[in-house]
C-alpha cells in the first residue's frame, strides 16, 4: 500500500515511537544513576565535571522529547484514524510524551534557557540568604522566578486560576477549585485538633528521644526492618545521605538513602521506612513497562501517599510496634530500659507545632503545606509580591500552628523548592496524606484483618495488595483515574480527617469534642 506524503503508516509511527521512547528511558535511567552517585558516592573534586556531564546527558534527553521526529510520531499516532487502533498501555505512553512536548512546545527557547540561568543562580543566592538569615538576598532571585512562573502559567493555559497551570506539572489534572474545599477542611479540623491536643491532650514521654543512640546500633536495626517490610534488597539497596531520598534505576535497581542522628533516632527510622514506601512503589510496576515511560509512579502525589501510608499509617501504628519494639528493645536495651510499648507508640506519635516542616509530626505537617499553598495560589496570581512574604508566612504560622518563627532561616527560607522554581510542589506532599487515608479506608474494607497482619509481621500480603491495586500500573492511569479505580470515588478530605482525630484521640486521650 502507498503511503500518502507527509503521513506515516501506524506501524512505522510505532516503530518509531518505541525505539525513541527506549532511548529515553534508557538515558533517562543513566542521569538517574549519576544523580545518585553525585549525592551518595562520588568524591568532592570531581563533582563539577561530574555534574556537567550528567547535565549534557539531560540535555540530550530533552531534545529527543521536543525533537522534530517525536513531534511527527505523536501527530501521526494521534490522528482519530491511528487512535482508535492502539492500546491502552500504547496510549498512555502517548499521552505522557504529548503531554511534556506540548508544555515544552509553549515555552519559546530563549525564555527556558534564561530560566535554566536564573534558578541555577537562585540556588547559590537562597543557600546564602538562609545562611545569613538575610532574605534581601534571595528577594531578586524569587522576584524573578515567580515573572517566569506568571508567564510560564499564561503560555501553558488554565481554564480557572493560573495556579492551576503549575499543579498540572506536579499532579496532572489537579486545580485551585478542586483542591480549596479539600485543603480547607483539612485546615480547619486540624487546627482544631492542635488546640484541644494542646489544652487537654496527656504528655507523651517524647523525651526518651533526647537521649544519644549509637549510630552503629541504628544501621542495624534499619537494615533489619527493610526486607521485613517489604523491601526487596536484591532491586534496591540502602546508603546515607544529607538529605533523604528515593532514586530508581530501573525496576530491579531501587536505591533509598537515609540520614542517621545519633541524637534523633526517629530521624532514619522513619526516613527510611517513608523512602521505603516510594521504593517498593518503584519495584512493584509491571515488569512489560520496563524501558518504557510508564516505569515509574503516576505522580508526586500518589508516590507521596505510599511513602506516607508506610510511614505514618502502617510505621506509626500501635500494631508495627507490637511486631518490632521487642526487637528495638534489643538494640537499645539502655535507652528503652523503663519505656513500655504504649510509652514508645504514644511518643512517636507526639504532636507538638515547630518551625520546620521537615520535622514536623503527621498532624502538623499539613499545616505547614497549607501556609506554602495559600502563599504560592496567592504570589502566583498577583495578589501580593515576593517582598510580602516574609510578613505573609510569619502570620500565617501564627494563625495556623500559634507560633512565629524568630528568624526568616527558620521560616521563610527554609525550603529549598522555590529557589529552583518547584512553585505548585508543595501540595504534593499534603495530598499523599489525602490519598493515603482514602486507600487505608478501602485496604482495610477488603483486608479485615489489616491490623492483625501489621501485628504479625505479615507486610507481605499488605504490598501483595498495593502491587496489585496501585504499584503494578506505573504511569498507566493518571492520579485522578487511579484513585477513582482503587477507592470508588475521587478524592475525599473526609479520610484524613477521620483518620487524624481517631488516632489522636487515642494517643492523647481526648474526651468530648
Ligand atoms: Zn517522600
Amino acid at each position: 500500500m502507498e503511503q500518502k506524503s507527509g503521513t506515516q503508516s501506524v506501524q512505522d509511527a510505532l516503530k518509531k515511537f518505541k525505539a525513541l521512547d527506549e532511548k529515553i528511558t534508557h538515558f533517562s535511567s543513566i542521569v538517574g544513576l549519576a544523580e545518585w552517585d553525585q549525592k551518595v558516592m562520588a568524591p568532592k573534586k570531581g563533582r563539577n565535571v561530574f555534574a556537567k556531564a550528567a547535565g549534557t546527558l539531560r540535555t540530550e534527553v530533552f531534545k529527543l522529547s521536543v525533537s522534530n521526529e517525536m513531534g511527527d510520531v505523536l501527530a501521526a499516532l494521534s490522528t482519530p484514524e491511528n487512535d482508535h487502533v492502539l492500546d491502552t498501555v500504547t496510549k498512555a505512553k502517548v499521552r505522557e510524551y504529548k503531554t511534556y512536548y506540548q508544555k515544552s512546545k509553549t515555552i519559546p527557547a530563549e525564555l527556558f534557557q534564561e530560566y535554566s540561568i536564573l534558578t541555577g543562580q537562585a540556588n547559590d543566592a537562597w543557600e546564602e540568604a538562609r545562611d545569613k538569615n538575610d532574605f534581601t538576598i534571595f528577594l531578586p532571585y524569587l522576584e524573578k522566578i515567580v515573572d517566569y512562573k506568571r508567564k510560564f502559567a499564561e503560555l501553558f493555559g488554565y481554564e480557572d486560576h493560573p495556579y492551576d497551570a503549575l499543579l498540572d506539572e506536579f499532579e496532572p489534572g489537579l486545580t485551585v477549585k478542586v483542591l480549596d474545599p479539600l485543603f480547607a477542611k483539612l485546615r480547619e479540623s486540624s487546627v482544631k485538633l492542635l488546640n484541644r491536643i494542646q489544652h487537654n491532650g496527656q504528655k507523651t514521654r517524647v523525651e526518651i528521644f533526647a537521649q544519644p543512640y549509637s549510630v552503629e546500633k541504628q544501621k542495624e536495626f534499619n537494615h533489619y526492618i527493610l526486607p521485613i517490610i517489604g523491601f526487596d534488597m536484591d532491586a534496591g539497596r540502602l546508603d546515607e545521605t544529607v538529605h533523604p531520598f528515593a532514586q530508581t534505576v530501573n525496576i530491579g535497581d531501587v536505591r533509598l538513602t537515609t540520614r542517621y542522628l545519633e541524637h534523633n533516632v526517629r530521624s532514619a527510622l522513619f526516613g527510611t521506612i517513608h523512602e521505603a514506601g516510594h521504593g517498593m512503589y518503584e519495584q512493584h510496576i509491571n515488569q512489560e513497562f520496563e524501558e518504557s515511560v510508564l516505569q515509574s509512579g503516576t505522580s508526586f502525589g500518589i508516590h507521596e501517599s505510599q511513602s506516607r501510608f508506610l510511614e505514618n499509617m502502617v510505621g506509626r501504628s500501635k500494631e508495627f510496634w507490637t511486631y518490632f519494639y521487642p526487637a528495638l528493645k534489643q538494640y537499645f536495651p539502655v535507652q528503652l530500659a523503663d519505656v513500655s510499648l504504649d510509652d514508645f507508640y504514644r511518643a512517636v506519635n507526639t504532636v507538638e507545632p515547630s518551625l520546620i516542616r521537615v520535622e514536623a509530626d503527621e498532624l502538623t505537617y499539613n499545616l505547614h503545606i497549607m501556609v506554602r499553598y495559600e502563599i504560592e495560589k496567592a504570589l502566583i496570581a498577583g495578589e501580593f509580591e515576593a517582598k510580602d512574604l516574609p510578613e505573609i508566612w510569619n502570620q500565617k504560622m501564627q494563625d495556623y500552628l500559634g507560633i512565629t518563627p524568630p528568624t526568616d532561616t527558620e521560616g521563610v527560607l527554609q525550603d529549598v523548592h522555590w529557589s529552583f522554581g518547584g512553585i505548585g510542589y508543595f501540595p504534593s506532599y499534603s495530598l499523599g496524606n489525602l490519598y493515603a487515608a482514602q486507600i487505608l479506608r478501602t485496604i482495610q474494607k477488603e483486608l479485615p484483618e489489616f491490623k492483625s497482619l501489621i501485628k504479625n509481621g505479615r507486610f507481605d500480603v499488605i504490598q501483595e495488595w498495593l502491587r496489585v491495586n496501585i504499584h503494578q500500573y506505573g504511569k498507566l492511569y493518571t492520579p485522578n483515574e487511579l484513585i477513582v479505580k482503587v477507592t470508588g470515588e475521587e478524592l475525599n478530605a473526609d479520610y484524613l480527617v477521620e483518620y487524624l482525630e481517631e488516632k489522636y484521640s487515642e494517643v492523647y486521650s481526648l474526651e468530648d469534642k
